[in-house]
């Protein structure tokens, strides 16, 4: 049995809507990860084993190796399909918004969503959601957003009516967002949720190698020249990588090919802190990941130094400048946090 994480009231309040919805829009944040797109097809296959006619969008593309995904083709580009998604969010019934806090991280997205007359629902994960839904389930003590929308459909009362391409997405976003249950994966709930979708069928190992060990050789290389230039901070128990455009064109860079990487540097001892400068191809930035093990707080970090935020654990931001000097305000943040950093270490 699942504890009732999500409040009564909320579940009989999209409950309402449900019933009387036909069109229902998903959206997620730009550059979609495993979650965001396990959460959104999880729900998509839902709604439409109920007869409902439902629709994915999201910012930008989502990686490579998410793209087995059952429904994963019905997925709406927004920046290729501004004008049809337009349409769609400005005449859905319902719009259910998925593993993002802020209007912000759905980019272009955010004025389409924000004007339509939808009714409006939240279902995320991330810590202080701003209140831009009518109904609000935020729970940052649950590791997906995925797991959420398992628990929302079981609490409507339709656990019998999740497929196994339904249960396929949400194990895959429950996967991701906890590094293959490595990470945010004590709640023994998770693992009752697991048996419930293993019967329907799904087949984890597989799902496993499919989004782990399906990458290119030339990421692979990448990896090996990017751990090669790696810079270790022993005094702060911390890590940097850091990926310029000069590099990424030596390797074939591709999208995706780089996630994942912040995560290394945390298997060497001691190192309870890790941090990923990569130069964005789209956006004239320096796109920052952080990892921390334990106590140390990367979110707070990033919000102070790099315009972001996230969770304890897994956090990123932004920084307008040159590699150089994102290096430096990094070597600032340490000095900052040392004392926090050799507590945790
Ligand atoms: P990643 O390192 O995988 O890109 O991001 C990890 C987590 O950090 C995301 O799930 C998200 O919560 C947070 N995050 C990443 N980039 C940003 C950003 O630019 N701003 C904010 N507020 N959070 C971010
Ligand atoms: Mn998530």
């Amino acid at each position: 049995m699942l504890t009732k994480v999500i409040e009564q009231a909320k579940i009989d309040h999209f409950s309402k809507w449900f019933v009387r919805a036909d069109k229902v829009v998903i959206v997620s944040h730009v550059s979609p990860d495993g979650d965001a797109i396990g959460s959104s097809l999880g729900l998509y296959h839902f709604l439409e084993s109920q007869g409902k006619t439902a629709h994915v969008i999201v910012p930008n593309a989502f990686p490579d190796f998410l793209r087995w995904m059952p429904g994963s083709k019905d997925i709406l580009l927004y920046d290729r399909y501004k004008d049809f998604a337009d349409k769609l969010i400005a005449e859905a019934d319902v719009i259910c918004c998925l593993d993002f806090n802020t209007l912000k991280r759905i980019d272009a997205m955010e004025d389409a969503v924000a004007a339509s007359p939808a009714r409006k629902i939240l279902i995320d994960h991330h810590l202080y959601p701003d209140d831009f839904c009518r109904i609000t389930m935020s729970y940052p003590v649950i590791s997906s957003t995925s797991e959420l929308v398992f628990r929302l459909i079981c609490r409507m009362g339709y656990f019998g009516d999740i497929t196994k391409e339904g249960a396929e997405c949400i194990y895959t976003g429950m996967m991701t967002d906890t590094g293959g249950f490595t990470y945010n994966s004590n709640n023994r709930e998770i693992y009752f949720i697991i048996g419930e979708l293993l019967s329907k069928g799904i087949d984890k190992d597989d799902i496993y190698r499919k989004v782990y060990n399906t990458y290119s050789e030339s990421r692979l290389r990448l990896m090996g020249y990017v751990l090669s230039n790696m810079r270790v901070y022993s005094d702060c128990n911390a890590a940097l990588i850091t990926l310029t455009k000069e590099e990424q064109g030596k390797f074939a860079y591709v999208k995706g090919d780089s996630e994942g990487f912040v995560n290394i540097p945390l298997s060497i001892k001691n190192v309870c802190f890790s941090c990923f400068l990569r130069e964005d191809t789209e956006k004239p930035i320096i796109k920052i990941s952080l990892r921390s093990v334990g106590k140390f707080p990367c979110n707070e970090l990033a919000a102070e130094f790099f315009n972001g935020g996230g969770h304890l654990n897994a956090s990123g931001g932004e920084f307008f400048g040159t590699m150089d000097e994102a290096k430096a305000v990094f070597e600032q943040a340490l000095a900052k946090y040392k004392p926090l950093l050799t507590a945790n270490g």
